[in-house]
């Protein structure tokens, strides 16, 4: 199968280039030439069974079925709930898919394990390295450190505001004790350090002498592995039997996988619901079809405070009718004005995609936390309870509620502390990283600076 890019002007790659590469060298984002029909999940097949079918159709013949199986395999050991994505139910028709039993407490996790172990099997048999590097505004890191630790062919590089992220946060990031995880702390926001490692990627010759490659939300990898979740529920409340999906969104990675899902023929139909927090860019361009650059300001949901989500590309790249010509102009646009009215090709289809958004204030964010307390006696992360509030006021529908639960609770303890009143119950992981000796980098937020780290840095 080959990808294709949302812009039209990058030659087409295989699956594993695509997932090598993150962005295409045009600037737009990979997505499959075709859809491929996958049969949907059977209640028998465990996560990691489906799992390896859907990246199979995807990696078509590049990588055989039993390589396939053990990524997945290695990818889904890690977690602490054999179910991978477990769900419970919170109401008559509602249910919670708990996406936070990673390593790292969310759903982020789910991807990065394996695309940790698709880039070191794949660079192994190439006998190649690469380093890859990422900024984080908080859980992003966690999880591609706890993914990338120890890995033989990758060198990570993670970028994060020094002292802008939670304690449990960054020792997520700082106690994995293996030398190819390199963690720089930048006296800046997560901003800055965004822009160093776009500045990096800008520059051809700087990522071809590095090997250089990201693991943001735009790697299909990423897509494809949060696509498995929405197959799995599927099977589990019963095939044929319609789901709406509200999803905490901030990039939109995780409800477009939603839609590929259901694009490729895994759910019985498909309702997906983004719940976005204050930072509703992606509310104005369902609600208003306008695509509208803002500052991000802070929330109770930092894992969500996104101005620009980044998927919603793909997303202009289907309705369209696949016009990479338009998806071009738009993005053009976009960069130059930061303010673009979405054409009626756009529009009009867009809104009978499937997708939507709602958006939830701050203040109610945190009474929906000591709601749900109340209701279930269940401690919620902020981003879940974006998600619980927009389900809570959604109109009655035959479908099934599924909101998707993308971190725990005891990631964001003030948070959580400051709603409810409670102490957020301590996983043993988190228990286990008290004591465990931190390794960062603190420096300026200085491109020059992150650049030559890099270089000395990586192994060659
Ligand atoms: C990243 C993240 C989100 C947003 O997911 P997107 O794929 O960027 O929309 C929501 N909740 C948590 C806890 C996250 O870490």
């Amino acid at each position: 199968m080959k990808f294709i890019s949302t812009r039209g002007e990058a030659a087409a790659v295989g699956f594993v280039d695509a997932c090598l590469a993150g962005l295409a060298p045009d600037g737009g984002l990979y997505v499959p030439e075709e859809w491929p029909r996958i049969d949907p999940a059977g209640p028998d097949e465990s996560y990691v069974d489906v799992a390896a079918r859907i990246i199979s159709a995807f990696a078509d013949g590049e990588l055989s079925d039993d390589v396939v199986r053990g990524i997945c395999q290695r990818a889904y050991a890690s977690f602490a709930h054999q179910s991978v994505a477990p769900l419970v139910q919170t109401g008559p028709n509602a249910f919670m898919m708990e996406l936070h039993h990673g390593p790292t407490l969310a759903f982020k996790d789910v991807a990065m394990q394996l695309i940790a172990q698709l880039f070191d099997h794949v660079l192994a048999e190439r006998g190649e390295r690469m380093s890859v590097t990422c900024a984080t505004s908080g859980d992003t890191g966690g999880a591609a450190a706890a993914a990338f630790a120890g890995a033989g062919h990758v060198d990570l590089f993670i970028l994060h505001p020094f002292e802008r992220i939670s304690p449990v946060q960054r020792l997520f990031m700082t106690t994995t004790g293996s030398s190819n995880v390199h963690n720089l702390a930048l006296t800046e926001d997560f901003d800055a350090c965004q822009a160093i490692v776009k500045s990096l990627f800008a520059d051809r010759d700087y990522v071809r002498r590095t090997s250089l490659s990201g693991v943001n939300s735009i790697n299909w990898a990423r897509i494809a592995a949060q696509s498995v979740y929405y197959a799995t529920a599927q099977a589990a409340l019963g095939a044929g039997r319609p789901l709406r999906f509200v999803v905490p969104s901030g990039n939109m990675g995780d409800a477009l996988a939603g839609y590929v899902a259901a694009r490729c023929g895994l759910l019985a139909g498909f309702e997906g619901v983004c719940a976005v927090n204050e930072n509703d860019t992606l509310n104005v361009l369902f609600e208003q079809g306008r695509m509208r650059r803002e500052q991000a300001v802070a929330t109770p949901s930092p894992a969500m405070d996104i101005s620009v989500p980044s998927n919603f590309e793909r997303i202009a790249f289907e309705v369209s009718g696949r016009d990479a010509g338009l998806v071009r102009q738009i993005y053009d646009q976009f960069a130059q004005s930061g303010d673009v009215e979405l054409p009626d090709q756009i529009k009009g289809p867009l809104s009978c995609s499937g997708l939507s958004s709602k958006s939830v204030s701050n203040a109610t964010t945190m009474t929906e936390m000591a709601t749900v307390l109340a209701e279930t006696g269940w401690l919620i992360c902020p981003h879940t309870a974006v998600g619980t509030s927009v389900a809570r006021e959604m109109p009655q529908s035959n479908a099934v509620t599924v909101v998707l639960s993308t971190a725990h609770a005891a990631k964001f303890p003030e948070t959580v502390l400051e709603a409810t009143g409670r102490d957020a119950p301590l996983p043993e992981r988190v228990k286990a990283l008290a004591g465990r000796a931190e390794v960062f980098e603190q420096m300026a937020a200085d491109a020059g600076a992150v650049r030559d780290y890099i270089l000395s840095h990586q192994r060659t």
